[in-house]
């Protein structure tokens, strides 16, 4: 009866520092005292007040935590979302150069052709030089024989020339020699003179053409310049982007790492692991669904290192013992063969979303690994459990095909629980040191000491 009373003070004591602690937490007391929590918490033989005061200190760490959760998932959406800004930016940026790249080689053509008709212009230009000083000469060359022919009529010498004519046929020949040749002359310069004409009008023709060439030229150019400059605001956006992505990952690493440190302030913190009480026998992690493969071996062959047991996606899996979350892996969505989510974030490669829990079991340590959970389910790390306490759904996340849970047992030893976390995180190994693929089988109890694999069947009664 006196024990009762006692009992019954104790609660209400307990009760009233609830009370009076929820209004510390409201005051920011944690916030301003951190560092006396922090310390405090940490000490061990904790009277009752303190184990309360601390397991409020936890939840408001945990609180906190939440809260850079959001945040860090908030900046990550963020992050997206300029990245594909930046995505955008850069198909834009490809685009503008295949557009450039088809206009530069229109302008090469253009260039050419216009180089062509330049020759053939100056070519031009280079016969009708030829052929007016042909013209010229010729002009010169009737001139001549017109003044001689005059000053002969003057002299009367005229008369002289053709009565000199030896004969009448010699006379003929002088006569009409003389305008044989006038004539002649005259109608090569007529000649001469067409073809510059004809000569001048190719090269007008060429020169319409190379006008013509000239302004597509200068389109052209202008369609370049254009295309240019939006590429260059393009990039100039794009870099602007991906400064805005620095510094959201630079936000995003700094918030993981407060949730780090939160982490493992709530390792430290972890006063009621002292009270962790030992189990007395192993929780199956579920009742429901059929055993799909069984440990070591696969039926087809290949080492499988756990027990797989099929159920419907959603089916609560159970803690094997009292004990703490060391690990929580989450954020893989519905996986498939081949899938290695699980690894990036923070996990076993393609185990998905995972829960790695430390328990104790007829005073021996135990570490529990449990994948290819639901997403959204595993439950948070540094969370003490007891037995039997759902510590998240049965799922299909990582290299999984159908919702299934894998299992497997560690075995390490019989060392107190708050050492074996503070030396498991300075080394925090998946496989606890009883290695993974073929070197698991050199690790297993049946032929080793802890750290070393138990067989899950075994272990659960399976
Ligand atoms: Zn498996």
């Amino acid at each position: 009866m006196y024990k009762k009373l006692i009992n019954i003070s104790l609660v209400l004591a307990l009760s009233l520092l609830q009370v009076f602690s929820i209004n510390v937490f409201a005051n920011n007391d944690f916030e301003t005292n951190s560092q006396y929590y922090d310390k405090l918490c940490k000490g061990d033989n904790l009277n009752e007040s303190d184990k309360a005061m601390c397991k409020l200190y936890g939840d408001y760490l945990k609180n906190i935590q939440d809260e850079l959760q959001n945040d860090l998932e908030q900046n990550e959406l963020d992050r997206k979302k300029i990245a594909n800004n930046i995505e955008q930016e850069v198909k834009k940026i490809k685009e503008y150069d295949k557009q450039i790249e088809i206009l530069q080689v229109e302008n090469a053509t253009l260039t050419s052709e216009i180089a062509v008709l330049k020759t053939e212009i100056n070519d031009k230009q280079a016969e009708i030089k030829i052929k007016e000083k042909q013209v010229i000469q010729l002009q010169n060359k009737v001139k001549q024989r017109v003044i001689e022919s005059q000053k002969t009529m003057r002299v009367n010498k005229y008369i002289d020339f053709i009565m000199g004519a030896k004969s009448f046929t010699d006379l003929i020949k002088r006569t009409t020699g003389l305008n044989a040749t006038i004539n002649y002359d005259e109608q090569t310069r007529i000649d001469l003179a067409d073809t510059i004409e004809y000569l001048n009008e190719i090269k007008a023709a060429l020169l319409i053409d190379k006008d013509t060439l000239d302004n597509k030229l200068i389109q052209l150019q202008d369609k370049q310049n254009k295309l240019e400059k939006l590429k260059n605001d393009s990039l100039m956006i794009k870099e602007e982007y991906i400064k805005k992505e620095a510094e959201i990952e630079a936000k995003g690493n700094q918030i993981a790492g407060n949730i780090e440190d939160i982490k493992n302030k709530l390792y430290q913190n972890f006063e009621s692991i002292d009270d962790i009480e030992s189990s007395t026998a192993f929780t199956k992690p579920t009742t429901a669904g059929r055993i799909t493969a069984n440990t070591w071996a696969y039926n087809n062959g290949g080492v499988h290192l756990g027990l797989d047991i099929a159920a419907p996606s959603g089916t609560p899996i159970k803690a094997a013992g009292n004990g703490v979350i060391l690990k929580s892996v989450d954020g893989c969505g519905v996986g498939y063969i081949g899938s290695d989510c699980g690894e990036n974030q923070g996990g076993t490669y393609g185990g998905g979303n995972q829960v790695y829990l430390l328990t104790q079991v007829n005073n021996i340590l135990y570490a529990i690994k449990y994948i290819h959970l639901l997403k959204g389910s595993p439950i948070d790390v540094a969370t003490v459990v007891k037995a039997g306490d759902t510590i998240g759904k049965m799922g299909s996340s990582g290299n999984s095909t159908g919702s299934h849970l894998h299992v497997e047992v560690f075995k390490l030893g019989t060392m107190n629980p708050n050492e074996y976390i503070d030396s498991w995180l300075k080394n925090p190994l998946l496989h606890f040191d009883a290695k993974s693929g073929e070197a698991g089988l050199n690790n297993l109890c049946s032929i080793k000491g802890p750290p070393c694999r138990e067989k899950p069947e075994v272990i659960f009664g399976y």
